[in-house]
């Protein structure tokens, strides 16, 4: 299935979702919304330099049979001699979320370097579908530092941005309420005219941040720490 095919299919249950709980209050601050539960079901892999060889071979393997894949970059995580990232892989039942770990001074020259090399290989791939909240290749281009793959690998991969296609959906399903001036004109469009405290942007250039997308969309909280690994947004 794919990005446009998964999307039809989630807008009815993402709707219904928001309509049951559509008579509280939306200006309240983000802290205080239920932490966001995924919709499908996903099942976490610890990756690192001590995980057993056959967890490591399973996500190659698993890795090698599937389509999509979305990418969490934990900028956070970042530092010159160890990353971490979060790479999900969107099977039709559920998700495998890959929470990888990988330290330049430890793990360089080792069978480890050679499994997060040749997975990222493999994910990287013209036959394969990377979906991102933002620009892929400008996320992964702090990760080329580690030398487990190229800026140029990942331009290969067909790239989707989800944050550039979550406006326009947003918009065409929460339109402008009967109060607004912006009522039956514009639905697509933000602008400064726009009142409806359900569209929080008011201007065509604003992108939505993902904890705002998540909680306008679903009136739930998405916290993004590195190591909160019980999430998942596939
Ligand atoms: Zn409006």
């Amino acid at each position: 299935m794919n990005y446009y095919q998964r999307q039809q299919q989630q807008n009815f249950s993402i709707v219904s979702k928001k309509e049951t709980t559509v008579t509280t209050n939306i200006n309240r601050t983000l802290n205080e919304l239920p932490q966001f539960q995924p919709i499908k079901p996903f099942v976490l892999f610890y990756i690192h330099r001590t995980q057993a060889h056959f967890v490591l071979d399973e996500l190659l393997s698993e890795a090698a049979k599937t389509k999509i894949f979305t990418i969490v970059p934990k900028i956070g995580s970042l530092f010159s001699n160890y990353m971490f990232i979060q790479v999900e892989l969107i099977q039709d039942s559920y998700t495998m979320v890959a929470l990888i770990e990988y330290s330049n001074e430890n793990d360089r020259n080792s069978y480890y370097y050679d499994i997060l090399s040749n997975f990222f290989t493999i994910i990287f791939h013209s036959s394969k579908t990377i979906q991102t909240w933002g620009n892929l290749s400008d996320l992964m281009m702090p990760y080329t530092q580690y030398g487990l793959f190229t800026y140029e690998a990942v331009l290969q991969a067909e790239a989707i941005d989800i944050q550039l296609k979550f406006k326009p959906w947003y918009n065409r399903i929460f339109r402008h309420s009967i109060q607004c001036h912006q009522y039956l004109k514009f639905d697509e469009i933000d602008t400064s005219l726009c009142t409806c405290a359900h569209r929080p942007y008011k201007s065509s250039s604003c992108q939505w941040s993902i904890s705002k997308a998540i909680a306008y969309t679903f009136e739930e909280r998405y916290d993004s720490y590195p190591h909160e690994a019980g999430e998942c947004i596939a």
